[in-house]
């Protein structure tokens, strides 16, 4: 057996790059899996899952899945592709770059609308970033610097294990030697998360209150009063966590989708951007959104430099992309039914999405493109495996805080079975025999 170091794991924001894989003399099974948490253990595990679809299959007129090469596949979509009016092509919150990158020729010859996962969960942050700008910084800064952490709407204790490990309670950094000695932790959160167990102070708010709380802490920040309660919150609890943080060597704020889905959505963005500025009066301030896929930050970076929008990019007007989040993005355009060919890319909409916004989808053609089963693969009118990103495929991927990480592959992919790149490449090989054009 072979140990392979400094191997990325695939699967949440925090994007570890620390894992070691042992892998078998011939490079086809992965054996032991070090470093990594639960979650990413098990995913290494899963790609040795003997029952990992091989071909694509296709749905016959009684119902059933038939499996079809990959020739008739892909001849398929790009015929579907082109005879749809308004496509849309979403998901890649678990890809590499190379396949976001790959797959915008076929959203342009298509005439698509190409969207990305933070469509349902961090799209309200690109707004208000728009807006207000983003004083943020990396992981290692977060690590190294911060004294005071902030987690407000998120539970890196379930959603990204290793995050406080790595990066933000525990780690002993260059100005913080002393670790989880060193820091004070807040969580902001109307549960009792387990983050919020683990933290010094827990200001349990009520729910959809964000906007008020923030605004509360910015109104004390400034020297003023405020009301004696603010979101559920006593007076003198703000004021006290204002104290720790304006008393903070740096103070790391990390939000999450308790943030950005609830009442307020980009406005609590807004007014949490607003208080790390007035914070950066008093000390040194950051703030970072905890991303949810280990390459979700990845659309963003590819499609911005391709189109200048980050997600949401309505290529229908064939001259130029327009993106306009309420009109051009996915669930909106579901609900309205004003899609008429959907392909669902390394996410599972059949899961995520409101099910009327499935039930419209499910009325015209339906691809989904995914290494596994999930429930749109199984809704699907056609489903074509690929290769795993990080476990057999490498590839670039960007971290929660959009520092680029190359991953590798550590087994042999499956026979036969191509990368998101390839596949995309291929189907717009196609497009361009039927169509006569390059
Ligand atoms: Fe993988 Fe996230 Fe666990 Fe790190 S914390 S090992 S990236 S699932």
């Amino acid at each position: 057996p072979k140990t392979i170091k400094g191997v990325g794991c695939p699967y949440c924001g925090s994007s570890c790059d620390d894992i070691e894989v042992v892998v078998s003399d011939d490079e086809t099974k992965i054996l032991e899996v070090h470093n990594a948490c639960i979650i990413g253990t098990n995913l290494f595990h899963h790609a040795n899952d003997p029952t990992r679809p091989r071909l694509p299959r296709k749905r016959q007129p009684d119902g059933s899945m038939k499996e079809i090469p990959y020739e008739e596949a892909i001849d398929w979509m790009a015929k579907t592709m082109l005879a749809a009016k308004k496509p849309l092509i979403y998901g890649f919150g678990s890809t590499n770059c190379e396949g976001m990158s790959a797959v915008a020729r076929i959203a342009e010859k298509s005439g698509a609308v190409l969207d990305n996962c933070a469509t349902i969960c961090h799209g309200p942050s690109f707004l208000a970033i728009f807006d207000n700008g983003y004083p943020s910084c990396t992981l290692g800064e977060a690590k190294n610097r911060a004294d005071v952490v902030v987690f407000w709407g998120c539970n890196p204790m379930h959603a990204h294990p290793r995050h406080t490990s790595r990066y933000s309670i525990f780690p002993r950094g260059y100005f913080t030697q002393k670790g989880q000695m060193q820091r004070t932790v807040l969580s902001i959160d109307p549960r009792e998360t387990d983050t919020a167990k683990l933290a010094d102070h827990h200001l349990m708010l009520d729910q959809g209150h964000d906007y008020e709380l923030f605004d509360a802490f910015r109104t004390v920040l400034r020297g003023f009063d405020i009301p004696d309660v603010v979101a559920g919150i006593p007076k003198e609890k703000i004021k006290q966590s204002v104290e720790i943080m304006k008393n903070a060597k740096f103070c790391m704020i990390f939000f999450g989708m308790g943030c950005t889905h609830t009442d307020g959505r980009n406005h609590n963005i807004d007014a949490a951007i607003s208080l790390t500025r007035d914070l950066n009066n008093h000390t040194k301030c950051s703030i970072m959104a905890m991303r949810g896929h280990y390459n979700i930050a990845g659309p963003g970076q590819v499609w911005s430099w391709q189109f200048g929008f980050p997600y949401c990019i309505d290529l229908s007007k064939g001259s130029h992309a327009h993106m306009n989040p309420g009109e051009t993005s996915s669930v909106d355009l579901a609900m309205r039914d004003e899609v008429d060919c959907f392909v669902n890319v390394g996410t599972d909409a059949g899961a995520h999405f409101p099910i009327q916004a499935v039930q419209h989808l499910k009325k015209h053609p339906f691809i989904t493109i995914d290494p596994n089963f999930c429930m749109a693969s199984e809704i699907a009118d056609l489903h074509i495996p690929v290769r795993i990103a990080g476990v057999d495929e490498p590839g670039v991927v960007y971290r929660m805080d959009n520092v680029p990480i190359q991953f590798r592959a550590v087994i042999k992919g499956l026979p036969g079975v191509p990368s998101d790149e390839e596949l995309f490449d291929r189907v717009y090989e196609r497009m361009c025999e039927l169509t006569n054009t390059q």
